[in-house]
């Protein structure tokens, strides 16, 4: 017997758990995800949690125009969670350092007059401002950017409150669900095939991340998204070194609230290769030390890598497929899922209602691929 439902949605992510939470929300009443493993068990558990386009973003565009719509709307998530979820995402909003480069930082100083221009929030620190700021820190650094409007979360939690808030207005979350094959009715989508059973759907989303091209391979479309791995360090201290979010000498340090300290990340591609490097723990053990000398007799807790999903062109891709009704794809965020994620599950339920999307995501469309 198949099980019938109003939209089947593929991956528990940030992204596939927002997009359940705000369809439910909108008054969808059978919404059922499905993930081969965990919730928030691949990318959106293995990441740093930064909601930072002032640090990421290359220049004005509408990606840009996408990251700080997605960074003011953690202002009205975070308390939505609280309410529906009952969990504190640690949504914390106190900005992001970025040290320049002691020989001059051409980069940086770029990044600082775009900003300025566009109105952005972006100061200039001298060392001895730095230092007040993050008592902690080296003193060996020539002085940092300053992005107030740069925030941080917990990433875990977000994405456990975006699945729990789904689950408190009735979607059903199916772990250990590997979506294997999809039903159709003539040009439209019907539902999905998993080894245990059948759902069928007049919608289905999907939000499978570095595995989207693979799934895509099972509707016969060339969705081109690759993995590109990300190694973490990470260390339980007794209290947070830090209490901004640190980037500098190629890596960044991010603090939680209960001590933790996230060290990271690269950019590998290495396949579907989940492993911890010795290249990557010298790597992001180093620059620990480098940025805070007096971690060293801390000990080291766990390391792990995840997979960011990467479009070919590296922006996301969302929306509609053109040829094959009632499918949609959302996915590609890359090294931002976590900052877009939640606006993208808002987006992409407007649009599955048929609502004007209350953000443009015309630059974001399958359709570029030919999809
Ligand atoms: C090391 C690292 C650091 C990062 N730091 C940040 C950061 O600081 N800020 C930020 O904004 N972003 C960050 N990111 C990026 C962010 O984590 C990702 O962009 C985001 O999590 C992608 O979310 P997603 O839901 O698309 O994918 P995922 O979280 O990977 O979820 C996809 C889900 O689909 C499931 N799936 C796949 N195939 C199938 C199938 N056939 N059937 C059923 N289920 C399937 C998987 O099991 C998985 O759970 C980081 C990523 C990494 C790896």
């Amino acid at each position: 017997m198949a099980e019938t439902t109003d939209v089947i949605i593929v991956g528990a992510g940030v992204v596939g758990c927002s997009i359940a939470f705000h369809l439910a929300q909108k008054g969808v009443k059978r919404v059922v995800v499905l993930d081969r493993g965990e919730i928030g068990g691949e990318a959106s558990g293995a990441a740093a949690g930064m909601l930072a386009p002032q640090c990421e973003a290359a220049g004005p565009g509408p990606f840009l125009d996408f990251c700080l719509a997605a960074r003011q709307y953690y202002e009205r998530l975070a308390p939505m969670l609280k309410d529906f979820a009952h969990v504190d995402i640690e949504y914390l909003s106190w900005g992001i350092l970025y040290l320049l480069d002691e020989e001059g930082d051409e980069a940086a100083e770029g990044r600082y007059r775009w900003q300025k221009e566009l109105g952005l929030a972006v100061e200039r620190l001298t060392p001895e401002e730095v230092g007040k700021l993050e008592p902690g820190l080296t003193k060996e650094i020539a002085g940092a950017l300053f992005f107030p409007g740069d925030h941080h979360v917990n990433n875990t939690e977000l994405t456990r409150a975006l699945a729990q808030a789904a689950r408190a207005l009735g979607v059903d979350i199916v772990e250990g669900s590997p979506v294997t094959g999809f039903l159709y009715e003539g040009d439209r989508v019907a539902g999905v095939r998993t080894p245990q059973e059948i759902y069928t759907a007049g919608q289905v989303v999907l939000c499978t991340g570095a595995w989207s091209g693979q799934i895509g391979a099972l509707l016969g479309r060339r969705i081109p998204v690759e993995p590109a791995r990300g190694q973490i360090l990470y260390a339980e201290l007794a209290e947070p070194p830090l209490r901004h979010p640190v980037w500098g000498r190629g890596g960044y340090l991010v603090p939680r609230l209960n001590g933790g300290l996230v060290v990271g990340s690269n950019v590998e591609y290495v396949g579907f290769e989940k492993t911890v490097t010795l290249g990557g723990i010298n790597l992001f053990s180093s620059l620990a030390l480098a940025l805070l000398p007096g971690l060293a007799g801390q000990p080291f807790t766990r390391a792990w890598a995840g997979f960011r999903p990467h479009s070919k062109d590296g922006l996301p891709i969302i929306g509609p497929l053109q040829d094959l009704a009632g499918l949609y794809i959302a996915t590609g965020h890359f090294r931002n899922g976590i900052l877009l994620g939640p606006l993208t599950g808002r987006l992409v339920a407007e649009m599955m209602l048929g609502e004007s999307p209350s953000s443009s995501l015309d630059a974001f469309s399958p359709g570029r691929f030919g999809l």
